[in-house]
């Protein structure tokens, strides 16, 4: 009667429900396999067996244990889904993921490259453009201003004679 109590008060956990064994206080499993989650002992148990993950959870630290439980039930859940490859499968597709977008980087990065010298050679030749018209404009400013300023000293030469003229012709 008490030993039934004391069942209901603490399940066993998954890996000793299914093994059909008594779950002690110092159970391996218990902490990583609760009965809420038979799937997750059932799928480890399949692909590397009960006793193997016992010795292996064993032989790590306790801090250690529950990751090293999470990568055996993602590893046995890979391994179920694809028998020839498991999470290796995944792997292979992740690492030429890596090197098909490594040499779309590496192409970007030499288009950058090339666009960047492009813009600063073009640039250079706007700068150089520039400075040509500069040049160009300045001696341009410079004609100009040269024959206007001498044709407003015509103009104006020739206005003052004509005001001379005409202040000689009203005086
Ligand atoms: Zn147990």
């Amino acid at each position: 009667m008490s030993s039934t109590s004391s069942y209901y008060s603490t399940p066993p956990c998954a890996a000793c429900k299914f093994l059909r064994r008594k779950c002690l206080p110092s159970c391996v499993f218990a902490p990583y396999f609760p009965p809420e989650e038979p799937i997750k002992f059932t799928t480890v148990h399949k692909v590397f067996g009960a006793s193997n993950v016992s010795k292996l959870l064993n032989e790590i630290q306790p801090h250690q244990r529950e990751d090293a439980v999470n990568s055996l039930a993602y590893e046995a859940e890979a391994r179920l889904k694809d028998p020839v490859y498991g999470c290796v499968g995944a792997i292979s597709v992740l690492q030429r993921q890596v090197i098909r977008l490594q040499k779309e980087l590496d192409a970007t990065n030499a288009d950058l490259m090339r666009y960047t010298n492009y813009e600063q050679a073009n640039n250079n030749q706007i700068m150089e453009n520039h400075q040509e018209r500069s040049n160009f404009q300045y001696g341009r400013r410079m004609v100009p201003s040269y024959y206007s300023s001498a044709r407003n000293n015509d103009i104006s030469g020739d206005h003052n004679n004509i005001s001379t003229d005409n202040c000689d012709g009203d005086s």
